[in-house]
């Protein structure tokens, strides 16, 4: 199914993102993860491509495994990063032959201890460059990346939340944030995209709360913000992993109501290859009638 086809019928979606594995062993535990969040009836799923462009041989296998053995729609991450225009179309024809039809196109990050990203010569400098060359070839539906507070190498918001403009122009479906959790960080975002163009569908990304400290990390580098509330909830309960983990899923459960209550078009999880965050938040926003029924039920 292509993603501009569902999204064009489908006011709300729910989706799960998963990452290619290093070890043989950490690849059945996502295998048995996509069997248990299969029957939540995720409306996609979506697979990383490795930072750097490391495991892109595993992002394809995964994708292609996702599409030919599972019922769910299948959306390949693609990045900029190593990658000539010709071995990008080479890729492009690989997918299609696989039947997969909805990429996720990236600049991507530069490997770790590189410095910054510098484009490969005969490739492409920006995401939306991507989208151009990706959209050109017709067979895929494009989704791009989000940043409510902006991406950490542009001046400020605004000037990037004009590159996600771009994105749009180039062809893209929708956008998926960067992980949220000030929901007003988001909803600025989308009415400021919306008021320049009404068909802008920004999906808010979410990362179930389960450790504070890996939250703090992660946020260090990609410049989500914190919310105070979340820190006071949190931060006494940085030695009690069991109340931490109840107290963070209730966070983000009370976090994607807002989120859509305030008109979110659905939600995007960083499932972080594990079932059992994901399938707690998933059941708790469908049972408060947050989030509907899969069409299945
Ligand atoms: C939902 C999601 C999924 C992700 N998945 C992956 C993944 O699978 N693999 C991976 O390696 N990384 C992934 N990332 C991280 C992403 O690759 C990095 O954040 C990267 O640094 C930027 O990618 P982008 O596609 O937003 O790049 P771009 O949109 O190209 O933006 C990069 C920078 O350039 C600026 N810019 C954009 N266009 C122009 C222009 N025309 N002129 C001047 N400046 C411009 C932007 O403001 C920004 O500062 C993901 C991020 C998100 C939000």
């Amino acid at each position: 199914m292509r993603l501009d086809h569902l999204f064009a019928r489908q006011p709300q979606t729910l989706s799960f993102e998963f990452f290619p594995p290093k070890t043989d062993r950490a690849w059945h535990t996502l295998e048995d993860t996509i069997d248990q969040l299969s029957g939540l009836g995720p409306d996609f799923v979506s697979v990383t491509y490795g930072a750097g462009g490391s495991t892109r041989a595993r992002t394809r296998e995964i994708i292609e495994h996702i599409q030919a053995q599972t019922p769910l729609t299948a959306m390949a991450h693609l990045t900029c990063v190593g990658a000539t225009k010709d071995e990008i179309r080479a890729l492009l024809d690989e997918y299609a032959g696989a039947g997969i039809a909805n990429i996720l196109a990236l600049r991507g990050d530069p490997p770790r201890g590189s410095g910054g990203f510098t484009p490969t010569p005969g490739g492409c400098r920006y995401a939306s460059e991507l989208m151009e060359l990706v959209a050109a070839d017709g067979r895929f539906a494009l989704v791009g990346a989000a940043y409510p507070e902006g991406h950490p190498e542009a001046a400020d918001r605004f000037s990037d939340w004009k590159h996600l403009l771009h994105k749009f122009d180039a062809g893209a479906c929708a956008a998926i944030t960067q992980c949220v959790f000030v929901e007003d960080e988001y909803l600025e975002l989308q009415r400021w995209a919306s008021a320049q163009r009404p068909d802008a569908r920004i999906i808010p990304g979410i990362l179930p709360v389960t450790d504070f400290a890996a939250v703090k990390r992660f946020c260090s580098f990609c410049g989500a913000k914190i919310p105070d509330s979340m820190s006071a909830l949190l931060e006494p309960l940085l030695d009690q992993p069991v109340a931490m983990r109840a107290a963070g899923i209730q966070f983000t459960i009370a976090l994607c109501r807002r989120l859509l209550e305030a008109g979110a078009p659905g939600i995007h999880i960083y499932a972080l290859n594990r079932s059992t965050a994901t399938a707690e938040i998933v059941t708790s926003l469908r049972d408060s009638g947050h989030l509907s029924q899969p069409c299945s039920s």
